[in-house]
């Protein structure tokens, strides 16, 4: 008796007095109560579960974010890589970055700790570098963008875009010079393409000029948004040749006189990496410092066709980052009395994000695979930067919207994604851009103005 009294107690503790309000509005409550009255332990009991729904917390399913285990297909060998590649993010990277991007600055304390992953160059065939995977390599740009879009941007243009031309373009003894130093991080490269009239427009607009003088060349113009050149050992110059009109490419080292770099203040995404505007004034590049095989801007765009596919996979990392927050957010947190996770349209959102997700991570896997059998074509990079950006906009605002207010807070590790998206959607190549060489290539028809 003394137990029934106990759990008539408990229920009527249970009730939310205000919808008991509401219901008397409906039902005879004195009647119902009466019931419950004459309710034997195990009806109670019952009765109880489906007020509280048990009223036991319940322990979420971990967060799988790779849903269709896109991982199980590498080797042994590249998944201890990528655990390895995670695990220095986790600890090193991630409890620092939102200090950093708040104020604006470099980490220049991780990049030792960088160095050691032994991942810069990670595709590149000797000078030090390991000579792995396309897929790998995605793989670990995605690991970057997870836990901060701004130092996978860092590594992308050390790596892929710096490095990457030096690779592509350079002689034999300008990749001895700079390639091993780079892969070690001891040396840090730039990419100076866009200027500040010609963005989209690089490939027959460059305005920045080069001139040739006996052993030297003189390049003068400027260039805008330049990653990593306020700290950088050389920066790529990509310049227009004053005689046959063609673009051409130059390692500007930072004591050539003739370059100066000014830091572009005030962004809102990807604080951390430092973009600066470099102004090119009757700067003298020895011959020896010319890209020997960068002829045309074919050549330069090779180097884009590389990195663009990097830039989808960093996507997916940053769409990942913010998926894995967000559903961790709403196991969480509690209105109405319960976890927001178990309401409709809260679910509604994270299944959009995850199927996105995953349409994005098996894109982006058959893209690297393309680009280890060597079939890669510009229009399939564009076709996976275009979809990936896209989509991971789509991710990360409805990520910021699960999370209401603090969606908007830093500490809540979904911001920095939102705003860091803004710059990964526009950079090496707007949709537009990306779009019409995917148009040409389907088409026939060229809509480029
Ligand atoms: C954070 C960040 C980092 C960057 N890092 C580097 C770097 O390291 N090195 C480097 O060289 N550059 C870098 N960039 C530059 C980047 O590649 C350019 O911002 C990008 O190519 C777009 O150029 P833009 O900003 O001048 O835009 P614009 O070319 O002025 O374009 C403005 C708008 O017009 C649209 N548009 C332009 N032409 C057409 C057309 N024909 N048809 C339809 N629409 C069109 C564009 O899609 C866009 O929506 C960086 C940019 C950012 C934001």
């Amino acid at each position: 008796m003394l137990r029934k009294v106990k759990n008539v107690i408990k229920l009527l503790k249970s009730v939310d007095f205000e919808q008991l309000e509401k219901i008397s509005k409906k039902v005879d409550l004195p009647e119902v109560l009466g019931a419950v009255s004459k309710m034997d332990e195990g009806q109670l009991k019952m009765a109880m579960k489906m007020l509280t729904g048990g009223n036991k917390k319940r322990t979420p399913p971990p967060i799988n974010a790779d849903f269709y285990d896109v991982s199980a297909k590498l080797s042994e060998t590249d998944r201890a890589l990528q655990m390895r590649v995670r695990s220095f993010l986790e600890s090193e990277v991630k409890p620092i970055v939102n200090k950093y991007w708040l104020h604006d600055e470099f980490p220049f304390e991780i990049i030792p700790k960088l160095a050691e992953l032994n991942v810069c160059g990670y595709t590149y065939q000797g000078y030090g570098c390991a000579g792995g995977s396309s897929l790998m390599d995605g793989i670990i740009a995605s690991e970057f963008g997870r836990i901060d879009p701004s130092i996978a941007t860092f590594l992308g243009v050390q790596s892929g875009l710096a490095m990457g031309s030096i690779y592509l373009c350079g002689s034999d003894a300008q990749k001895q010079e700079w390639l091993p130093a780079m892969q070690k991080l001891e040396k840090i490269g730039a990419f100076g393409l866009t200027e500040p009239l010609v963005g989209s427009g690089t490939a027959g607009g460059l305005t920045t000029t080069c001139r040739r003088e006996g052993d030297h060349w003189v390049l003068n113009g400027q260039k805008k948004w330049i990653g990593n050149s306020t700290f950088s050992d050389m920066t790529v110059i990509w310049a227009r040749d004053l005689e046959d009109h063609q673009v051409k490419g130059f390692i500007v080292r930072k004591e050539n006189p003739g370059f100066s770099v000014e830091k572009i203040k005030g962004k809102m995404a990807l604080r951390i990496v430092q973009n600066g505007l470099i102004t090119l004034k009757d700067c003298r590049v020895p011959e020896s410092d010319r890209l020997v095989h960068a002829n045309t801007f074919k050549d330069t765009a090779k180097v884009l066709q590389m990195t663009r596919a990097g830039v989808a996979w960093m996507a997916v990392g940053c769409a990942r980052g913010a998926y894995e927050n967000a559903l961790a957010y709403t196991q969480e947190r509690e209105q109405f009395g319960k976890p927001i996770a178990s309401f409709q349209l809260i679910q509604n959102h994270l299944v959009e994000m995850l199927s996105n997700l995953t349409a994005m991570q098996t894109l982006v896997f058959r893209l690297s695979e393309l680009q280890d059998e060597d079939k890669l074509k510009d229009e399939h990079a564009s076709l996976a930067k275009v979809f990936c950006t896209m989509r991971t906009r789509d991710i990360v605002s409805r990520a910021r919207e699960v999370m209401g207010g603090n969606g908007i807070l830093l500490e809540y590790n979904v911001a920095r994604f939102l705003a860091d998206a803004e710059a990964i959607y526009s950079y090496e190549g707007t949709k537009e851009i990306n779009s019409l060489i995917v148009g040409r290539s389907i088409t026939g028809f060229s809509a480029f103005v």
